[in-house]
This record gives C-alpha cells, sequence and structure tokens, in this order.
C-alpha cells in the first residue's frame, strides 16, 4: 500500500518540504506520497487523532505546533523533550513518537564544510526557538566554548540554564557582542534579522573578524543575508539556511524509511525551488 507523509503547519501552502521528499520518494523507489497538511491551533488534537486513525506514516512539524504538539504524541525522544519541540514523527506501529532534526541537521551541514566543530569559539546569535535547537545539539556535539548574544539577554540566560549537556556559556546583549566578535572561530546568526523582506538589516555591527573565521546564517531568504555580505568582505567562509533546512529533511526521510538520502540533490531541489543560485 501507498505510504503517506505530509507537514502540518498554519500557514503551510508556502512549503518547500513536499517537492523535496516527493522526488526523494521517487528517486529511492518508494511508494509514497508527501502532502502539505493546513492545520490550524484549534483543530491541532483532532488533526493527530485523525492522523493516527488513518495511520499516516510520518509528519513534519512546523509553525506553529513545533511545541503544542508534544501535548498528543505517545512518546518524545530525549533531545526534543530537552529543546522542547518536534519537528519530525514517526509512526511506529501505531505510536507516534516525535523528534527534533532541526539542530542535529544544522551541526550535519555544519561539519560538512568546517572540521574538528568541538575546537571551535562559538558565538551563537539569537534565542529563540531555533536557536534553542541549534545550541543543544551544538553542545551534545561536544563544542566546548559557545557564547550567546541576544536582544532580550534573559531569554539568552534560560537556554543556557535548560541545556543538559557540559556547555561553557557566557552571555551578550548585542552591543556587548559587537565589541568582541573578532574573538570568535564560528558565528552562527539565528534572529529573523535580515530575512526578505527587510534584507538591509543585520543583527549586530562588526568591523573586524577574527582569519579564518566561519559564518554561518540560518536564514535562506535571501540566499546572502546583508549579515552573510558583510562577514564575507571581511574575509569570512559563509553558509546560509539551505543547509540547515536540507539537513532536517535529510534525517527525517532517514527515521522514516532507514536511508540517509542523497542531499546534494536535496539542495539542488530546495534552490530550484527558491529559484536562485548557491552562494
Ligand atoms: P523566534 O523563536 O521567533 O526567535 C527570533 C529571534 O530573533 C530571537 O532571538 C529574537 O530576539 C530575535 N529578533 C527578532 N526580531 C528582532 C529585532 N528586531 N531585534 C533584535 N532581535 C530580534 O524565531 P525562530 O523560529 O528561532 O526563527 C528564527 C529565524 O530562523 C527565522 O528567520 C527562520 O526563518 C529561520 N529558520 C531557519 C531554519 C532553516 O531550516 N534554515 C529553521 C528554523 C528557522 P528576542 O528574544 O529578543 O525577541
Amino acid at each position: 500500500m501507498k505510504k503517506l507523509f505530509g507537514v502540518i503547519g498554519d500557514p503551510i501552502a508556502h512549503s518547500m518540504s513536499p517537492v523535496m521528499h516527493n522526488d526523494l520518494f521517487n528517486h529511492y523507489g518508494i511508494d509514497a506520497a508527501y502532502v502539505p497538511l493546513h492545520v490550524r491551533k484549534s483543530n491541532l488534537e483532532d488533526a493527530i487523532k485523525g492522523f493516527k486513525a488513518i495511520g499516516i506514516d510520518g509528519f513534519n512539524v512546523t509553525i506553529p505546533h513545533k511545541t503544542e504538539i508534544m501535548n498528543f504524541l505517545d512518546e518524545i525522544d530525549p533531545l526534543a523533550e530537552a529543546i522542547g519541540a518536534v519537528n519530525t514523527v514517526v509512526n511506529k506501529e501505531g505510536t507516534l513518537i516525535g523528534y527534533n532534526t532541526d539542530g542535529r541537521g544544522f551541526v550535519r551541514g555544519l561539519t560538512e564544510e568546517l572540521s574538528s566543530l568541538p575546537d571551535k569559539k562559538v558565538m551563537l546569535i539569537g534565542a529563540g526557538g531555533a536557536a534553542r535547537a541549534i545550541y543543544f545539539s551544538m553542545a551534545e556535539a561536544g563544542v566546548q566554548k559557545m557564547d550567546i548574544c541576544n536582544r532580550t539577554t534573559e531569554k539568552a540566560d534560560l537556554l543556557k540554564k535548560a541545556c543538559p549537556f557540559p556547555v561553557n556559556t557566557s552571555i551578550f546583549d548585542i552591543e556587548g557582542a559587537s565589541k568582541c566578535i573578532e574573538d570568535y572561530d564560528l558565528l552562527i546568526q539565528t534572529t529573523s534579522i535580515g530575512m526578505s523582506p527587510n534584507v538591509d538589516e543585520r543583527p549586530l555591527e562588526f568591523n573586524q573578524l577574527k582569519i579564518g573565521c566561519f559564518a554561518s546564517d540560518i536564514i535562506y531568504n535571501p540566499l546572502e543575508t546583508q549579515f552573510l555580505k558583510e562577514a564575507k568582505s571581511l574575509g569570512a567562509n559563509i553558509q546560509n539556511g539551505i543547509e540547515m533546512f536540507v539537513y532536517q529533511g535529510a534525517l527525517a526521510f532517514e527515521l522514516w524509511t532507514g536511508i540517509f538520502p542523497d542531499t546534494k540533490r536535496m539542495k539542488k531541489n530546495v534552490l530550484n525551488q527558491l529559484g536562485g543560485s548557491t552562494c
């Protein structure tokens, strides 16, 4: 019987996941369909009951359901539990199990470009939902020094206190971080600043970066944010948010099928959907 997968969210029409996953199912000869499913907050519990009743094989979860859905699943993976958000659900013989592949996807995408991650001195910019997944997953991957800067420093402090893995972290406000940014090997930009249509905005100012600095921005629209443009002009190697998107999808696909898919193919597919070229 044809397998059924999907992505739930509100809104959902813009999601690039259906085209990306359907291409993979086709490529690996798996008889499956992956569909966008518009689920409003007020209907979430009923939707999950319905998915169980029809025996959906798995699904992704996006804004605004990543936290709320945890109330309606049978089991939660420990990392997702710590992060407090689920983006992937697997139906294992009727038991719905929630995972979070966002942070691990980010780390996997980063290690394609950057070796010896644990030795890097990292500045995480932002302390929202995506930052939380990345912070925990970087700490899980063995990163020892990772500071956080955020407009609301209390939120960064909460992140630090909640992390289940050992990591040495100091908290900065934006101004404080701007003053010491050249001390860091790796900058990870996780705020929504610079996202289209506000493409001229950047989360913090800097005039100098450490030699060999690597700058990552998890935004992929535009492909090169103002933050990445400025980091590149100061000699940094850069990465945009396509990798995180692709690798979170690859890890979800692996959870559903046991196959870790061709990420180059996925990246090409996503770039086609965005109508751009890689930076
Ligand atoms: P979120 O939970 O709402 O967090 C937003 C973050 O941005 C917070 O740190 C917030 O600071 C900061 N921020 C927002 N507006 C600001 C402003 N005007 N000045 C200073 N700081 C500001 O959002 P999220 O879910 O983490 O998503 C953040 C970004 O990541 C979005 O652009 C999203 O598209 C992108 N993303 C990409 C991927 C991917 O696969 N590549 C995955 C997930 C998310 P405060 O705490 O002070 O409010």
